[in-house]
């Protein structure tokens, strides 16, 4: 079997204090890359797991990226230590579920901001660090992006956003050898989902071929993937990471 190797590539990966980018960042550190982890904050236990991954190659930069300078300090910082980045995961994601009438402009704003402006904000600077070396960009969409869901207006139009997001960057980039896909997961076993109760799980096992609920861990290996050479063919596409989810 070819196994995946990602020695001395430096990877960031956003949102990995929990769930799925926790899961990511352990992957990738498992591969042999640098993983400069990030979220708002980043607890002691949190830490001491990824470094019995990997003592010295889990790098902490914790900060709000939902601000568009808080994005870019990530990059600054990632610049200054490594002088090069190779892969980036937009992970970092909120969900405030209501219905149409219930969406206050607090919530629309801050689901816009991380959801849909921080991945751009950190595209664009991640692009110009890459355009030396090539790399590998993967967003974290959401199966809701594609199909919508009831009392997720604002969440399924962010989620829309990461895919185009997702085609455009990738047809302007590849010239510059970086790569742009998203994952688009469906119902994975989270704090965020954990939020949403037991009707809403139970409801979303039915509609799951393969009959369980996703666990980070498989979000983690698709994305794994798309951030290797292994996939070094594919750019623009958004792999469904779902079970086998009809909705
Ligand atoms: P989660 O358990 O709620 O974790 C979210 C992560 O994002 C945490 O590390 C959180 O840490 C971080 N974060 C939140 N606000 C941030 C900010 N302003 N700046 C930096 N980091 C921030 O969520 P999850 O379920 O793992 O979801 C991860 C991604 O997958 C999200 O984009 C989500 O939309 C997507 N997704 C999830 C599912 C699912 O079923 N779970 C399905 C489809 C898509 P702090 O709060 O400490 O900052």
């Amino acid at each position: 079997m070819t196994k995946i190797d990602l020695s001395g590539r430096v990877a960031v990966v956003t949102g990995a204090s929990r769930g799925i980018g926790f899961a990511i960042a352990r992957r990738l550190l498992a591969a042999g890359a640098t993983v400069i982890v990030n979220s708002r904050r980043i607890d002691a236990d949190v830490v001491a797991e990824l470094l019995a991954v990997a003592p010295d190659r889990v790098h902490l930069e914790p900060g709000d990226i939902a601000d568009p300078d808080g994005a870019r300090q990530l990059v600054r910082a990632v610049f200054s230590r490594h002088k090069r980045l190779d892969i980036l995961v937009n992970n970092a994601g909120i969900m405030r579920a209501a219905v149409i009438g219930m969406i206050s402009d607090d919530d629309l704003r801050a689901t816009l901001d991380l959801n849909l402006a921080s991945p751009i904000h950190l595209i664009q600077a991640a692009a110009r660090l890459m355009a030396r070396t090539g790399g590998s960009i993967v967003n974290v969409a959401s199966v809701v992006g594609l199909e919508g869901a009831s009392g997720q207006l604002a969440y399924a139009a962010s989620k829309a956003g990461v895919g185009g997001m997702t085609r455009a960057a990738a047809k302007e980039l590849a010239p510059k050898g970086v790569r742009v896909n998203a994952v688009a997961p469906g119902y994975i076993e989270t704090d965020m989902t954990e939020n949403l109760g037991e009707a809403v799980r139970a409801q979303s096992l039915e509609s799951i071929g393969l009959g369980r609920a996703g666990l980070p861990d498989d979000v983690a290996d698709a994305v794994l993937f798309l951030s290797s050479d292994m996939a070094r063919y594919i750019t623009g596409q958004v792999l469904r990471v779902d079970g086998g989810m009809v909705i």
